[in-house]
């Protein structure tokens, strides 16, 4: 990254990895200055922890919703290509089949 001196406006490339997310005390070798520079790339890291927990809810919702459908069958609302396309690899939708076995309700 590129970090600029707040007093003398002097530019220095500096590797990412020397500045830690919560800032490093850098001094300037034009004008002495000391100040704190924090990681201008602390962004992607936190969206990318998002992107993490996004998925995570996305998967887990899908298997409880999988799992509602199996248990309970016709009684949990479902789309018609979902309906269809859980038909097609095996996955019991229509009536309750817990466990592999059938049960009228
Ligand atoms: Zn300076």
């Amino acid at each position: 990254m590129i970090i600029t001196c707040n007093k003398c406006k002097t530019k220095f490339r500096v590797l990412d990895r020397l500045i830690p997310p919560e800032g490093k005390m850098v001094k300037c070798s034009c004008c002495n200055t000391i100040w704190k520079q924090h990681n201008k790339y602390e962004m992607p890291s936190q969206s990318g922890l998002w992107v993490f927990w996004i998925i995570t809810f996305i998967i887990t919702f899908s298997i409880l919703y999988i799992g509602l459908i199996i248990v309970f069958g016709d009684q949990i609302p479902i789309p018609q290509n979902l309906h269809d396309f859980l038909k097609d690899i095996g996955i019991p939708v229509d009536g309750g089949a817990l466990f592999g076995r059938s049960f009228e309700r």
